[in-house]
């Protein structure tokens, strides 16, 4: 498969493709859209920044150019679920540019901004929804959508909506969708989840995978630096100084302690920013477009932006504190070296993120290479203490140059109801076992 017209798209979408400059699909969307153009469930593992949307998005587009009329009242016949509010918003995004001159309508509805305004819009039906899932409940508790008609589930970030936080709505919402429809899941990493997923969401899926699960972005490069927790912001301040008109994306473990990076980072000079749930969606929202337009350089955030935001100027990614769950490296260094282009990513990795480096190192199965200091010791180890003032670990022994003095010893689905009645048909049934999934 080496071109879009060879997939048997329909000819809007293939116009669509080609005013936005795409000619070539990327091997998942290679892989994954004949399938799901078939009518098959389909499980996709790419690495980040390979197209995964448009690996979704051109078949469910293409089913939904299949229905006739408009869908009913607060219907959705395609429903999209993503982890985080901006994740969804640009999805919807990436969808609308393909449904742009057609009567399809992507509808967006995510937590954070005024339900009344999602309310009004939903009881005119979806084409498409893409929704997080926390405010979709809410909306189907005020029965603002019916998804007895919902033909198509696309579950991005897949992994992720099968962990703690999500899987109780995840559960909720699938069951209210009827069983017989085309469910896809897509991901960078879902090894260990990969048979959970299959078992609980897809039926007979194909799966897809075009790279080993965990693996980071070819062009990413990789490096660490084994540092106190005391002195990561003055190397932090260093290294971004050897880049200031380059974006940076850093990345700490709590909303209080990005907040207060990011403060660090303004009286040191940087144009800053920050995204993190102690903020108002606003502020997200502004922080994030400010960073996209270039207007900031460095936005500091928690892993609400880990995961699939597609800022392709990214070039550097600081691990300023270590992701307690490894998966989340690679989705965090992702966030560069995107549609072909390189990036850097950095970790700093103090005594007590030990256990968290190697974890790490052991999802990528490769050794990062050390770009200062040396990896810390047993008896170095040092757990946080509570309330336990002041430094843990001791100076590094650098002599101010990044990649400086080494190894000087450092101090330190159940109901399934009745179609609401009315239902759409398709005009045109595709090949495979589309429509026909009868149970
Ligand atoms: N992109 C591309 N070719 C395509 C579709 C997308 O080069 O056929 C670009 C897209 O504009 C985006 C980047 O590739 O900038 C990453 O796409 P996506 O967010 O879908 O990647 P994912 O991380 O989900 O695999
Ligand atoms: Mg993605």
């Amino acid at each position: 498969m080496k071109n879009f017209n060879e997939m048997g798209l329909p000819k809007h979408l293939l116009t669509r493709l080609a005013n936005m400059g795409l000619e070539t699909p990327t091997p998942i969307q290679a892989q994954a859209v004949p399938h799901a153009m078939e009518g098959r469930d389909v499980m996709g593992l790419a690495q980040t920044g390979t197209g995964k949307t448009f690996a979704f998005g051109l078949p469910l587009v293409s089913a939904m150019l299949e229905f006739d009329g408009r869908p009913n009242p607060k219907t959705v016949t395609g429903l999209v679920l993503a982890p985080t509010r901006e994740l969804a918003k640009q999805i919807s995004d990436a969808l609308r540019e393909l449904v742009e001159g057609t009567p399809l309508k992507v509808g967006l509805v995510v937590g954070g901004a005024g339900i009344n305004g999602q309310i009004n819009r939903l009881a005119r039906g979806m084409d498409i929804l893409v929704a997080t899932p926390g405010r979709l409940l809410d909306l189907m508790d005020r029965r603002a959508i019916d998804l007895r008609e919902t033909e198509f589930l696309v579950l991005d970030e897949a992994d992720q909506m099968l962990d703690m936080g999500f899987i109780h709505d995840l559960r909720k919402i699938a069951a209210l969708i009827p069983n017989e429809r085309q469910t896809m899941c897509f991901s960078a990493t879902m090894a260990k989840q990969m048979a959970e997923i299959a078992k609980t969401y897809l039926k007979d899926p194909v799966r897809v995978e075009v790279s080993p699960p965990g693996k980071a972005a070819d062009k990413v490069t990789q490096v660490v630096h084994f540092i106190a927790k005391a002195e990561k912001a003055n190397l932090l301040i260093e290294l971004l100084g050897e880049h200031p008109d380059e974006a940076a994306l850093v990345f700490g473990r709590t909303k209080h302690g990005s907040e207060k990076l990011k403060r660090q980072l303004e009286q040191a000079g940087f144009a800053a920013a920050s995204i993190h749930g102690n903020k108002s969606q606003g502020q997200r929202d502004k922080a994030l477009a400010a960073f996209k337009s270039g207007e900031i350089k460095v936005l500091v955030a928690t892993d609400v932006a880990a995961r699939g935001l597609d800022i392709p100027l990214v070039r550097h990614v600081y691990n300023y504190d270590l992701p307690n769950v490894p998966d989340n490296y690679v989705h965090r260094i992702g966030r560069t070296a995107r549609a072909g282009a390189d990036g850097a990513a950095v970790a700093f990795c103090a005594p007590d993120e030990m256990d968290e480096f190697r974890a790490i190192q052991k999802v990528m199965g490769i050794k990062i290479p050390v770009a200062s200091g040396r990896e810390w010791e047993k008896h170095e180890e040092v757990k946080p203490v509570r309330g336990g003032g002041g430094g843990q670990g001791r100076g590094r022994g650098r002599g101010g140059k990044p990649g400086g003095v080494q190894g000087k010893p450092r101090a330190g689905k159940l109901g399934q109801g009745k179609p609401a009645g009315g239902q759409r048909r398709r005009n045109r049934r595709r090949g495979g076992k589309s429509g026909s999934r009868a149970a």
